[in-house]
């Protein structure tokens, strides 16, 4: 299995010069299994590069899971350009969404009305499905198996667990450690720790096994202090997760927009020099556009 990384910001493109080395594109995540499936995780603005790629290959078969609707993880989809070519097979996957009570196909092609988007979904060349999922159901791709688990965002987030020839790659989208809602005085606090405690221990299982796994590491633990709540990660809670998980690689991704390259250089220097003396930590990485993991 190859991965490659064609967007690795979150929350909104972010071009400059700072971002060069480390680029600037939102979500978007290409696995080729050995079996040449193509299987796309996400469709933020690194999609539109990978699709100039994907030209040289038509007729194309691809899947594309979607771990949650938000802006920077399907915001590059209409410029999916496999999408406006006939002869493509074009399968997008997704969670319903609980709170509008649409299935990602209904969600996806609200983007894609003449307010926001000029060609119609309707009017697409390529032969497009629409799949919803349930938790922890399996999608067969010969013999590659995707299945989803949810993750703690403040949308539904899928998590997407993806096991080819023998090897398995772990993905978060956008993730958050859970954290007790209750003060250590009330009543529910001993009650709320012991459901936090079965929900990591799930998602644990679910991951060991995993050679990689692929985190949303927003923030630095001090920046999370004026940002819990809002859906993502830490550093030291993915490092944490792997370690848990007996996962030994963990890429980084979903990089603040404003976080420089030289600070993500800086930031991946200080977390070896904190942790790879601790037992069970895994190999760290920051993910950048055009890293390839080879399994
Ligand atoms: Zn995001
Ligand atoms: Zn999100």
């Amino acid at each position: 299995m190859k991965i490659q990384f064609w967007g690795v910001r979150g929350s909104i493109p972010s071009p400059g010069a700072k971002t060069v080395r480390y680029g600037g594109n939102t979500t978007c995540i290409e696995v080729k299994t050995d079996s040449g499936q193509t299987i796309i995780l996400d469709a933020g603005t690194g999609i539109y590069p990978l699709s100039q790629q994907l030209l040289s290959v038509m007729p194309l078969t691809c899947h594309i899971f979607i771990t949650h609707t938000h802006w920077d993880h399907i915001q590059g989809l209409p410029f999916f350009l496999p999408l406006f070519i006939s002869g493509n097979d074009i399968r997008i996957y997704g969670a319903f969404d609980p709170l509008l009570q649409k299935d990602i196909g209904d969600v996806l092609r609200d983007q894609m009305a003449y307010s926001y988007f000029p060609v119609r979904e309707t009017e697409l060349a390529a032969d497009i499905q629409y799949t919803s999922l349930r938790e922890r159901q399996t999608t067969e791709i010969g013999s590659t198996l995707v299945t989803g688990i949810i993750t703690n965002h403040t949308a539904l987030n899928f998590g997407y667990l993806i096991e080819s020839n023998g090897k398995k790659v772990f993905f978060t989208g956008d993730n958050e450690e859970l954290f007790n809602i209750y003060s250590p005085e009330d009543d529910s606090y001993e009650e709320y720790n012991q459901i936090i405690q079965h929900k990591n221990d799930f998602l644990h299982d679910f991951i060991r096994g995993a050679n990689v796994i692929i985190a949303d590491s927003a923030y630095t633990s001090e920046e999370y202090l004026a940002k819990k709540g809002w859906g993502h990660g830490t550093y030291e809670y993915c490092i944490e997760m792997a370690k848990k998980a007996e996962v030994p690689s963990l890429y980084f991704t979903h990089h603040e927009p404003l976080r420089s390259d030289d600070e993500l250089d800086r930031i991946k220097k200080q977390l070896e020099a904190r942790f790879s003396s601790s037992p069970g930590t895994p190999l760290l990485y920051m993910a950048y556009e055009g890293l390839e993991i080879n399994l």
